[in-house]
C-alpha cells in the first residue's frame, strides 16, 4: 500500500509507460497522468524503429530487453513488425556486434561490401551513396512499431488499471510556500491539481514549464547539456508507387546528409526520417534564452520550410537513388527533449523535493517504451541501480558541441531565409 498520489505531465512513451508500471507496481495509489492531447509530440508518430545496434553497451542491453516484449508481450507484439534493418554508414559496425555479445546475445547480423549491399534485397540499394562506406551491417532482428497505436494501447491499459487521464495542458508545476517542495500542478483551465510527487514526462515542453513555473530560480532550469530539439519526417506521396519497399528493411544512412526510411504496410505509411537536428532558440518572458518548439497549439508542426524538406528529400536519394518514383509529401517537424550525452533524464531534480523528470528521449528512445516506466518507478523509489542514477541524472556533463553530433547546432529559422535548390527523386 502507498499513500503516495503521483502526478505524471505528458503522455509520450514516457508519461505513458510510467503511468503503466506505476499502477502494476502500487494498484491502489492514485495517478494522475495529465497531457494536452495535442498529440504532436516526438511518440505521436506514425511507426518507430527498433533496434538494438548501439555504440553504447547500456542502450543495447535495454534495447534486447525491450525488444523481448515488443516480440511477445500482448501488449506490443500486435503493433510490431519484424524486419532486418540495414546500416549505410562510414562507422565501424562491428561494436553493434561486439555490445551485443557483451549483453550474452547472438546477433543475427550480416556484414556486406558495397557490391553485395546492391545486389541484395532485390537491388532496392542499388543506386545508393556509398560515399565513406564499405561495410554494410545487417541486423535481422530488427523492426518498427505502429507508434501511436501501441502508446494509446499502453494509456488505454493504464486507465483501464485505475490510472486517472486527464486532457488538459499544465501551465505551472505548483510549489509550497518555501519553494523547496513539488505540491502540485496548475492546468491551463486554471485548476489546481495536488500530488506527493509531481513527474514532468513532457518532452520538449521540460524546458518553458520550469520557466514559467520559477522565472526566478536558476537553480530549477535545465542545464546547457539539456534542449528542446527537432528533426523532419515525411511520408511517400499517394502517387508514390512503394510496392516494392512493402515489408522490405529499415535502412538507416549515417553519411552525408543523414536519415532513413521505414518501410509502408497496407494502412501505415512509407516514412523517411531525416538526422539532422534543429533548435528554435526565443527568449523567454523571465529573459531567459532557450530552445523551445514554436508557439502554437500543435508545436506548428506541419510548418516546414521548403529548405529543410529538400534536405529530407535528398537523404532520402542517398538511399534509393534518383531515380525511384517516390515523391515525399506529410513533412513534419518533430520536437523531443534532447541531451548532449544523448542518455535519457530519469531522475529527482536536486534542487527540489516530491519533483522528478522522466523524459529526454534524444532522438532514440520509442523503442524503450516497454521498459521505460520499470526504470522510472525504480528511481522514484530510490532503488534504480547506481550507474543508471548517474547515466540519467538532472546534471549530466556538459559537452561540447562538436562531440555530441546529434545535439542541435542549426536554427529553425535560418531555413525560413534561404531556398536549396530542388532535386527530383
Ligand atoms: C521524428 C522523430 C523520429 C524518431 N524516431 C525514433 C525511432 O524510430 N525509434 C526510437 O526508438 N525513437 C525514435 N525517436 C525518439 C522518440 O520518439 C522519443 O525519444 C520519445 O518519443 C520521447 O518521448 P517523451 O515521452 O520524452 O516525449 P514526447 O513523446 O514528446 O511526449 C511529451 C508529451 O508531453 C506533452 N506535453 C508537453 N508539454 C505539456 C504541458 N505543458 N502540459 C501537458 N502536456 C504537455 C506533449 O503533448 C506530449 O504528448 C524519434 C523522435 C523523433 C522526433
Amino acid at each position: 500500500m502507498t499513500e503516495e498520489s503521483y502526478i505524471i505531465v505528458g503522455a509520450g512513451v514516457f508519461g505513458a509507460s510510467t503511468a503503466l508500471h506505476l499502477i502494476d507496481k502500487y494498484p491502489s495509489a492514485s495517478i494522475t497522468l495529465i497531457d494536452r492531447n495535442a498529440k504532436c509530440g516526438a511518440s505521436w508518430d506514425w511507426n518507430k524503429v527498433i533496434r538494438s545496434d548501439y555504440r553504447d553497451e547500456l542502450y543495447t542491453r535495454l534495447a534486447l530487453e525491450a525488444r523481448e516484449l515488443w516480440v511477445n508481450d500482448a501488449l506490443y507484439k500486435p503493433y510490431y513488425h519484424a524486419v532486418p534493418m540495414v546500416w549505410i554508414s562510414g562507422t565501424e559496425p562491428s561494436v553493434y556486434v561486439e555490445n551485443h555479445r557483451k549483453a550474452g546475445v547472438e546477433p543475427n547480423f550480416k556484414m556486406l561490401t558495397v557490391d553485395e549491399a546492391k545486389s541484395e534485397f532485390g537491388g532496392l540499394f542499388k543506386d545508393a551513396d556509398y560515399e565513406g562506406v564499405d561495410k554494410i551491417y545487417v541486423n535481422y532482428d530488427s523492426g518498427w512499431a505502429e507508434a501511436k497505436d501501441v502508446l494509446d494501447n499502453v494509456v488505454a491499459a493504464a486507465v483501464s488499471k485505475g490510472v486517472k487521464f486527464i486532457a488538459c495542458g499544465v501551465s505551472t508545476v505548483v510549489f509550497d510556500e518555501s519553494g523547496s517542495r513539488a505540491i502540485g500542478v496548475r492546468t491551463s483551465a486554471g485548476d489546481f491539481i495536488s500530488g506527493t510527487k509531481v513527474i514532468l514526462c513532457n518532452g520538449a515542453g521540460l524546458p518553458k514549464l520550469m520557466a514559467d513555473s520559477a522565472p526566478d530560480r536558476d537553480d530549477l532550469q535545465p542545464g546547457p547539456n539539456i534542449t528542446a530539439a527537432s528533426v523532419i519526417t515525411g511520408n511517400a506521396s499517394s502517387g508514390s508507387d512503394v510496392s516494392k519497399l512493402m515489408g522490405s528493411p529499415i535502412c538507416s544512412k549515417g553519411t552525408g546528409l543523414q536519415g532513413g526510411y521505414i518501410p509502408p504496410t497496407v494502412h501505415t505509411p512509407l516514412k523517411f526520417w531525416s538526422d539532422m537536428t534543429y533548435k528554435n532558440t526565443v527568449q523567454h518572458p523571465s529573459e531567459r534564452t532557450m530552445s523551445m518548439p514554436p508557439a502554437g497549439e500543435d508545436n506548428n508542426q506541419w510548418a516546414v520550410p521548403e529548405a529543410m524538406s529538400r534536405e529530407l528529400e535528398e537523404a532520402a536519394i542517398g538511399i534509393l537513388g534518383p531515380d525511384s518514383g517516390i515523391t515525399l509529401c506529410d513533412f513534419r517537424v518533430c520536437w523531443e527533449l534532447t541531451t548532449a550525452s544523448e542518455d535519457n533524464i530519469i531522475s529527482p531534480h536536486p534542487a527540489c523535493k516530491d519533483l522528478y523528470i522522466a523524459t529526454a528521449g534524444s532522438f532514440h528512445s520509442f523503442k524503450f517504451l516497454p521498459i521505460l516506466g520499470k526504470y522510472v518507478v525504480q528511481m522514484l523509489d530510490g532503488a534504480l541501480d547506481p550507474d543508471l542514477t548517474t547515466r540519467w541524472a538532472w546534471d549530466q556533463p556538459v559537452f561540447s558541441n562538436g562531440d555530441r553530433e546529434r545535439y542541435p547546432t542549426r536554427e529553425l529559422k535560418e531555413f525560413w531565409s534561404f531556398e536549396r535548390p530542388r532535386q527530383v527523386i
